[in-house]
């Protein structure tokens, strides 16, 4: 049985658009006595967070100030860089004070390499403490609705993997243990080297359709019903307004930011090339969200704008109705 004092002290590093939400969610849900530190680069934050909860959460002064209070300690950081800086930084990262049996837990979508490199300065440094990958998946408004995915870079054998199951599952629904250490980020990667693929199918394909006469809400119906069906074009449709929901059809404004598919699809198409696997289609689909995330039009806006990018129209409706 996991007890719940296990999370008596908690710090969460990384308060941005995913790691705010799954804070206030902590905050909400873990036992009464519990505790949480704080701390983000950006104060303005910190104080936001601190203020809504004034007796539950306090301010931390650094990384290695919050590793100090807590036993155990949530990463959510844009990329490897800040990973390194907030665990190695020699004056004010985590392993630079004593973190002897802490739980470390990283969420960031960054580079396997990296993350291993953090897992065994700590594995030499600190050997009774435990760090592990486990970035999550559904966007900020799985963070905000607390529905978001967790891949654990563990065994389902994992003696920590009751713990940080209970923890994953007051932020969010799935919890999926990959196998081992680096491979909840492997996995990850491979999820959206996948998702970004489709995206760019889809939007070529509903393009030739619907240059070929075809109402793109048919095409969504056929591939639905053969063997293209898929959850980008039913739930996530590049063309707008054929799934009202889906944030094409709200201007592409809520979503997952193109600049961070292209993000994730470099270290993807990196990964495969370290393992020796051979992807065709990755230096496409690198030059497409490259493209995207340069280009005005796009930029900020949800990765199914490569739909824009590669030119699909857009009006289509108006056309339709004979405009
Ligand atoms: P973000 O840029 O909104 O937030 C990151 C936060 O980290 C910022 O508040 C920043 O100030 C803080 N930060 C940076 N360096 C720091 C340091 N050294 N010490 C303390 N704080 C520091 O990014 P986000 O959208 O929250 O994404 C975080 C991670 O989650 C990324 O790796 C991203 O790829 C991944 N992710 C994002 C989404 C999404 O839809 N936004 C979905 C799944 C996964």
């Amino acid at each position: 049985m996991t007890e719940l004092s296990d999370f008596k002290t908690l710090g969460f590093i990384g308060l941005g658009a995913m790691g705010k939400p799954m804070v206030i969610h902590l905050a909400n849900k873990l036992p009464p006595e519990s505790r949480i530190f704080v701390f983000d680069v950006v104060e303005a934050v910190v104080d936001e967070v601190c203020s809504q909860f004034p007796d539950r959460v306090s301010k931390g002064s650094s990384a290695k100030n919050v590793a100090e209070q807590v036993e155990t300690i949530i990463t959510m950081v844009p990329e490897g860089a800040h990973v390194r800086s907030v665990y190695l930084d020699p004056q004010n990262g985590v392993c630079s004070t004593d973190i002897s049996n802490k739980l470390l837990i990283d969420c960031s979508t960054i580079d396997t390499a990296t993350s291993l490199a953090v897992k065994d300065h700590i594995a030499v440094n600190f050997p009774s403490a435990s760090f592990y990958d486990s970035p999550v998946s559904g966007g900020v408004v799985g963070a905000i609705k607390g529905t978001i995915a967790f891949f654990l870079g563990c065994a389902e054998s994992d003696p920590n993997v009751k713990r940080l199951t209970y923890l994953a599952s007051l932020m969010g629904k799935q919890i999926i243990p990959c196998g081992g250490p680096s491979l909840g980020l492997a996995a990850k990667l491979s999820n959206n080297y996948l998702s970004g693929i489709i995206a760019i199918a889809c939007s070529e394909a509903m393009d030739m359709g619907m240059r070929s006469g075809l109402d793109p809400r048919t095409l969504a119906k056929v591939y639905a019903a053969g063997t293209a069906q898929n959850t980008i074009c039913d739930k996530f449709c590049p063309v707008p307004h054929v799934f009202p929901e889906a944030p094409s059809s709200g201007g592409y404004k809520q979503g997952f930011k193109v600049q961070l598919m292209r993000k994730d699809f470099g270290l993807a198409v990196d990964m495969a090339e370290r393992v020796g696997s051979k992807n065709v289609l990755g230096d496409a689909g690198l030059q497409t969200y490259d493209g995207a995330s340069k280009d005005p039009r796009c930029r900020d806006l949800d990765s199914r704008v490569v739909y824009r990018y590669l030119g699909g129209d857009e009006d289509w409706q108006a056309k339709l109705n004979g405009a």
